[in-house]
């Protein structure tokens, strides 16, 4: 390899770390995977996957955590993808972008009371930037934040989030005052149970998980949970982004396991005296 070569072979650390999830997901995963069809959160699954670290990938050391690559946990994605998307969604949320936000935006209390529980398996995030109005095009959010008497007041109504039936805590993309646009957004951190907010489950997806509309209505919030405040669209889209990587390799591992189980099925089912799979039409 020259200097200015990419290498994309995997370390052996990283090749370590794939076969350790490969045999947890495929050992007891695999069979439990009934259990989240219903919208259930696969609490079980988190806890065996925190035994092993997982879950500590996206939190920084000083909080019990293994401060691990995007690529890392994209790999890991893949891996758990293969056998339960549920279950690999779940840990999208504790991977991906609100972790991430958490430790590089919020106050020292915030990251000392959610970080180690993330990493344990005993607290899920949610990210709330979706609105009924407002899907790819971000600028057109309407939830707002106001300042007063060194509070913000928050107001607005998002959809489509994951896991706002079980999170703890949620990171809301809205805008900070009256710019309009994307220049306007940032983002603040909302505790479960602040007066004026509810979460109503709304709609349960093909893949198992619910999906749930979470509104705020006037909800009082310190202002150090302020995380990105407006101008800091870079900084609200690059934490996203990291999503959108993790996004696709779920969609691979999906990939992989349904044409892994095809296959199987095509090795075992008979049909005429015959293996299906021994059809021409079949390959
Ligand atoms: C399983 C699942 C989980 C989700 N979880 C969350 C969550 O936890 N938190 C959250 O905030 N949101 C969540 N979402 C919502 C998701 O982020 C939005 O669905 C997504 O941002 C797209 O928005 P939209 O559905 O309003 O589509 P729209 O923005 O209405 O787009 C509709 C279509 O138009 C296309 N389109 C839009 N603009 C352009 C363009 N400029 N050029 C070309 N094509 C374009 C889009 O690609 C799409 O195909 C989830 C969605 C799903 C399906």
């Amino acid at each position: 390899m020259t200097e200015d070569t990419i290498s994309f072979e995997l370390s052996a650390t990283q090749r370590e770390m794939v076969m350790s999830v490969r045999r947890l997901a495929q050992e007891r995963f695999r069979d439990r995977w009934r259990q989240w069809q219903d919208g259930a959160f696969p609490w079980e699954n988190m806890h065996d996957l925190a035994e092993i670290g997982v879950l500590s990938m996206s939190v920084p050391q000083a909080y019990g955590g293994l401060a691990m690559s995007v690529l890392d946990a994209a790999l890991v994605l893949e891996e758990l993808a293969k056998v339960c998307y549920v279950t690999a969604m779940a840990v999208l949320g504790e991977v991906g972008t609100q972790t991430r936000m958490i430790a590089h935006f919020a106050p020292e209390d915030i990251k000392q009371d959610i970080l180690p529980r993330v990493a344990s398996g005993d607290a899920v995030l949610s990210i709330c930037m979706t609105e009924p109005d407002a899907g790819t095009d971000l600028g057109r959010i309407r939830t707002k934040a106001i300042r007063s008497d060194g509070e913000l007041m928050l107001s607005g109504t998002k959809t489509l989030i994951s896991r706002a039936d079980v999170a703890e805590g949620f990171v809301v993309f809205a805008r900070i005052g009256d710019i309009p646009g994307i220049d306007g957004l940032g983002g603040v951190y909302v505790k479960r149970d602040t007066p004026g907010m509810t979460v109503n489950t709304a709609y349960h997806t093909i893949g198992g998980e619910y999906l749930s509309e979470v509104v705020f209505d006037g909800c009082r919030i310190p202002e150090s949970h302020l995380l990105v405040d407006s101008g800091g669209f870079r900084d609200l889209i690059s934490a996203f982004n990291i999503q959108r990587c993790m996004n696709a390799s779920i969609s691979l591992g999906l990939g992989v396991g349904a044409l892994e189980e095809s296959i199987r099925y095509m090795r075992s089912r008979k049909a005429y005296e015959k293996r299906i799979g021994d059809f021409q039409g079949m390959r």
